[in-house]
């Protein structure tokens, strides 16, 4: 059974990589399960999509803990714990991601005996959570390093999934999903297809008994308060919004008002700061700012400059 997990960001088309895969598996002759996972999913937050494609009945549900194949659309969740993209790997894995950088340097950074292999990306768009035709590349990737599934089935399972988009759209992925696809066919690197568990080998978990305890203490319920501040929704960001100072006029109470998660504080000296930790990068703020002092610049290029890079 083949196991393949894609991770991306909202918005980047991963759903859609998983149901083409999905749909291009079932008419090559496998039971297929393709879904995607993504919670309260927003533009720009990592969510991934799996698909289990076998000759027979699939007996697994859930999430793939240990995948054939982990398709990785966007680079920067490499290293995300919230991410999960190295979850579950081991020697058997190859992990595809797409990516101007090297597998020796992805080698280097990542503590894994996953094999790794590079869709190599396509020109740097500024938001991240734009990435063209990212879906059918991703797609059409898996599709040949799986090695059972023909050009003409991809295109048309291509033309299905993609069929509520216009016929230009259409043919754009169609055109540059059959490049990837005749790239990635030539490739050494190959998925090794996974044992498939048989049901009559499940073995029972054993019964554990615990002992009665009062509604209160074994009802889970959060009494604590202001807990959302804990999830750190900083990481969805693909656009960053900058304040220029210059330029701030010091109304805190629109940006920060309009900020729908709060992000934007006001200091002591009345002017507007950014929690960088939970803005999302919806860009509200950048619209709202009356004088145009809020700039929205890439989140890469933010973190190169934080970094000492040259813009
Ligand atoms: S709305 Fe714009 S000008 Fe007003 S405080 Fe916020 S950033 Fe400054
Ligand atoms: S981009 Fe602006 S409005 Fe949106 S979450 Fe960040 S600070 Fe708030």
């Amino acid at each position: 059974m083949f196991r393949i997990r894609f991770h991306g960001r909202g918005g980047q088309g991963m759903k859609t990589a998983s149901r083409i895969l999905g749909s291009a598996f079932f008419m090559a002759g496998y039971e297929v399960q393709d879904a995607p996972r993504y919670g309260a999913e927003r533009r720009g937050a990592p969510i991934f999509a799996y698909v289990r494609a076998a000759r027979s009945t699939i007996n697994e549900r859930g999430i793939i803990n240990h995948p054939d194949l982990v398709v990785v659309a966007d680079d920067t969740l490499v290293g995300m714990p919230a991410a999960g993209v190295t979850q579950g790997m081991d020697e058997n894995t190859l992990l595809l991601i797409n990516s101007h950088e090297s597998a020796q340097t992805w080698g280097q950074r990542l503590n894994t005996r996953a094999r790794i292999l590079i869709l190599a990306a396509q020109e740097e768009v500024e938001d991240r959570a734009e990435l063209p035709y990212i879906g059918s590349r991703c797609a059409a990737a898996a599709a040949a390093l799986t090695r059972v599934i023909s050009r003409e089935f991809l295109i048309a399972a291509l033309n299905e999934e993609l069929a509520h988009l216009n016929d230009e759209v259409i043919k754009g992925n169609r055109d540059i999903a059959l490049v990837v696809f005749d790239e990635m066919a030539t490739q050494a690197d190959l998925v090794n297809e996974g044992v498939q568990a048989s049901a009559s080998d499940y073995v029972r978990p054993k019964w554990i008994d615990l002992p009665f305890e009062r509604a209160e203490i074994s009802n889970i319920a959060i009494h604590a308060a202001a807990t959302s501040v804990k999830v750190r929704t900083g990481l969805w960001r693909t656009m960053r919004p900058v304040i220029n100072y210059d330029k701030c006029s010091g109304c805190s109470w629109i940006c920060s008002t309009y900020c729908p998660d709060g992000a934007i504080n006001v200091r002591d000296d009345g002017y507007p700061e950014i929690d960088y930790e939970h803005c999302k990068g919806c860009l509200i703020c950048v619209a709202q700012c009356p004088p145009h002092a809020i700039e929205s610049i890439a989140e890469q290029v933010a973190r190169g400059q934080e970094n000492g890079a040259t813009p």
